[in-house]
């Protein structure tokens, strides 16, 4: 397939797209650079060993997202590009409803006209908010706590009426827990911009020395350690799931959503441990009071991806841990790698 890839150059865009072309599709990716370098095109060339089409597009520009699909002679979109960071959607949710809502409606439009009718979806965990019952299957109320997380179910309800309406149209909307870990190759990873946000880039930074210690937000929780429970998945194996899915899209019709997770949660205090082991580096941290927003405890019931995509994720923790280390390893000044 020709698939327009749109977030090529983000974090699962990148590792998508790779996965993609080992298995022969032809990839045309967009991306408006706010959040990625214009350089994971070539990371991606090199860990694939085949080009790609690259276009700087801002989704958000209607005429611009029309051009791309009069040229394109699409086959079927993955959809990445959007904000992803909770805290910011607090403080910013406008630009999450434009950034997220308004440039999937502009794609969406774009896709119904131009009769590219198989598209998959890049959503998330957050739109279960703090569900009352674990593990999380698709039948779990939707019930989003931030801007982000609406923004996630806005863009799903618009998926989901656009295939009600329209019988040939297939969207299949991918809910990641929390997509870890790095490319084998050390060639694409993670790169936060400023402070991170999520917890292994933050751990990772401690582990290189850039940052003294981790905040881990809240002891006290209801947990065997006291501290929140996630489901983390590598980001190759997620990426893996974009294969199954455009197969998916291309035989059933409708709108659907699956979760993408190991089905097994772990703590941040495990999580720590682990990337000890993974960078065989100290990790100095210390508990403060919990963020605001955060669930105790969310792991994935994946049996939907399991049997009708045939996915499942594959790497154990460890492995995503040394993964993730070695990309941001491999990013490090001179100084700062050796052990
Ligand atoms: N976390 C933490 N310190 C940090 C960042 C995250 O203790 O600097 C915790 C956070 O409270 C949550 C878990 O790590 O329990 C995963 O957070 P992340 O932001 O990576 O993903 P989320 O599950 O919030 O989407």
């Amino acid at each position: 397939m020709r698939v327009l890839v749109t977030g090529v150059t983000g974090y699962i865009g990148s590792h998508a797209a790779v996965e993609l072309l080992d298995v022969g599709h032809d990839v045309v990716g967009v991306d408006d650079f706010s959040a990625s370098s214009p350089s994971v095109r070539a990371a991606i060339e090199r860990a694939a060993g085949r080009p790609i089409e690259l276009h700087e597009l801002d989704l958000r520009n209607r005429a611009a997202v029309n051009c791309l699909f009069d040229k394109g002679n699409f086959d079927a979109v993955i959809h990445f590009a959007g904000r992803k960071f909770v805290g910011e959607s607090m403080d910013r949710p406008v630009r999450y409803y434009s950034r997220n809502v308004g440039a999937s409606i502009n794609l969406a439009a774009a896709a119904q006209r131009h009769r590219v009718e198989k598209i998959v979806f890049s959503s998330s965990c957050t739109v279960y908010g703090n569900p009352a019952q674990l593990p999380v299957n698709e039948a779990t109320p939707v019930a989003p706590v931030s801007p982000y997380g609406r923004t996630k179910v806005a863009v799903e309800d618009l998926f989901s009426d656009l295939c009600a309406t329209d019988p040939n149209m297939s969207v299949l909307s991918l809910r990641y827990f929390n997509p870890i870990g790095a490319h084998p190759s050390g060639l694409l990873g993670e790169v936060p911009q400023g402070t991170p946000n999520n917890l292994l880039p933050y751990v990772m930074q401690v582990a290189a020395g850039q940052r003294s210690t981790l905040s881990v937000f809240g002891g006290d929780y209801d947990t065997a350690d006291g501290t929140c429970i996630r489901d983390y998945v590598h980001v190759v194996d997620i990426a893996k799931a974009h294969v199954r899915a455009l197969d998916y899209v291309d035989h059933v019709r409708g709108f659907d959503a699956m979760n993408l997770g190991t089905g097994r949660g772990s703590s941040v205090l495990e999580i720590i441990t682990a990337c000890r082991i993974a960078t065989r580096r100290d990790i100095p941290y210390q508990i403060v009071d919990r963020r605001a927003g955060d669930a105790a405890v969310i792991f994935a019931d994946p049996t939907r991806a399991n049997i009708d995509l045939g996915w499942r994720a594959e790497a154990n923790l460890t492995q995503m841990c040394f993964d993730h280390w070695r990309f941001e390893r491999a990013h490090l000044a001179p100084e700062a790698q050796a052990s």
